[in-house]
């Protein structure tokens, strides 16, 4: 078949792989100049120098089982190009839980819950009796309950030191409004299913070097068509497959199947004037999303602790988790702050997380590189949410949508897209 994969993110880069494995025609349209959508490089110059960056700092974990898959297929090997660290919620003044390395996956989190250094042995107490009822019930729960619900049983040094960071990194949505269906299933790969599932891979390159780059340049290798600053437009079904009119030319693209793998908003738009696709839209459009904020800050000569610490809750203080990207491959003093579920207006932000950073990490001299706040940064994974599915028109085998979006066991994350990219392409047979 002729398959036309529109979207060059994480997930539109899975399908047009994975459709090209499958004996496809593949036609890949990104309406960027560049590929990798939500999870790309940012190339950025300030006073005159330039720096590497990315669209938001991203951690990706061991339980990302397909993207680092992926990666191995495109020749990306991913102990090269990722810092892996057993799981640590390690503040700068040392509080918080760590794991210990390449421990099996029960006994690690054991190990790390009796060692966590602030906490008492009654909210080490409540976390285990918590994280045993978990498994006792299969980490299954009621899709209407949230995350703080299903944390009501943990005391707040609990809650608020391990529970929250984990959650609002996980699913970017505060606990008190995330799923806790979701967030259980996050919690049953990474800390209950293999050994290292938790452990934090630290990008060392850019992200577009990481995968979506090496997409292209693989399925270029094979004779793929890959068209970039190619946005489409509209959809049109014919009698023999596909029109895709884009921005570009005159005449309409043909295909006999289509993968839509843009953001949820514009593949509502391009589906809506199609037959059949009601239900998918009403989904679609039911989905809210959340922002993540990145402040990128300068510290001349500075080297923290560990190349990821998590900040301490406080007032006034918006960021989570700070990274040391000198130690990831970047230059040296560049630190990403990272505000999931970010609010407010961006340069107040950026003035609030300086101020938090000079104060929790006691520097004398940080000055902002620059914020890159993404409004859409991942739809909120609240209880019962509906999402739409792969399949837009039931009856329909030549289309299929994907993207982190799509329904699916994961949150928003670029695992979430990858799985989704693969899902569609396979099953168009
Ligand atoms: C700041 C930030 C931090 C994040 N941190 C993490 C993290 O730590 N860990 C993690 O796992 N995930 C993280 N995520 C989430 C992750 O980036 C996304 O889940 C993932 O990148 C989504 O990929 P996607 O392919 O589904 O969608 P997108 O990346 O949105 O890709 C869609 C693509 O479609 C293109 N497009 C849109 N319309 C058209 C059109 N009409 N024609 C052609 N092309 C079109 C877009 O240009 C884009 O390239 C983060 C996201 C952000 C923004």
């Amino acid at each position: 078949m002729h398959v036309a994969v529109i979207g060059a993110g994480w997930a539109g880069c899975a399908a047009a792989v994975e459709a090209t494995r499958r004996g496809h025609q593949v036609l890949l349209l990104e309406a960027s100049r560049q590929p990798g959508g939500r999870a790309r490089r940012l190339d950025w110059v300030h006073e005159g120098q330039p720096w590497r960056l990315d669209n938001g700092q991203h951690i990706l974990i061991g339980a990302y089982r397909e993207t680092l898959e992926l990666m191995r297929t495109l020749g990306v090997e991913p102990e090269a190009h990722l810092h892996r660290l057993p799981l640590s919620l390690r503040t700068p003044q040392g509080q918080g839980m760590a794991l210990p390395a390449g421990w099996p996956p029960r006994l690690a989190v054991l190990a790390g819950v009796l060692a966590a250094p602030g906490w008492r042995a009654r909210d080490k107490l409540s976390l285990l009796r918590s994280a045993l009822a978990w498994q006792a019930a299969g980490f299954q729960c009621p899709p209407e309950v949230s995350v703080a619900r299903l944390c009501s049983g943990l005391t707040p040094a609990v809650f608020q030191g391990l529970i929250e960071p984990l959650c609002v990194s996980a699913l970017n949505t505060p606990a008190e409004r995330a799923s806790a269906q979701v967030f259980l299933r996050v919690m049953q790969d990474a800390l209950f299913s293999e050994r290292g599932g938790a452990d934090l891979l630290l990008p060392r390159s850019d992200l577009s070097a990481l995968l979506p780059d090496a997409a292209l340049a693989w399925l270029k290798a094979q004779g793929q068509a890959v068209r970039l600053g190619t946005r489409v437009l509209g959809l049109l079904r014919h009698a023999k497959g596909w029109a895709l009119q884009t921005a570009c030319e005159d005449t309409p693209l043909q295909a006999d199947a289509v993968l839509l793998a843009c953001p949820a908003g514009e593949s509502l738009r391009l589906l809506e004037p199609l037959d059949g696709t009601a239900g998918w839209v009403a989904a679609a459009r039911g989905l809210s999303h959340e922002a993540i904020a990145t402040v990128y800050a300068n510290a001349p000569g500075v080297q923290l602790p560990a190349p990821m610490l998590a900040l301490p809750s406080e007032a006034d203080a918006p960021a989570q988790f700070v990274f040391d990207r000198g130690q990831l491959g970047g230059p040296a003093g560049l630190l990403a702050f990272v505000v999931s579920a970010s609010q407010g207006e961006r340069s107040a932000l950026e003035a609030q997380v300086l101020a938090q950073g000079r104060r929790q990490l006691a520097l004398e001299q940080l000055e902002a590189v620059t914020t890159v706040v993404d409004k859409r940064a991942t739809f909120a994974c609240t209880p019962g949410l509906e999402r739409p599915g792969l399949r837009p028109v039931q009856t329909d085998d030549a289309l299929r949508a994907c993207g982190d979006y799509v329904a699916g066991p994961y949150p928003a994350t670029l695992e979430g897209a990858v799985r989704s990219g693969l899902a569609a392409a396979r099953s168009l047979g």
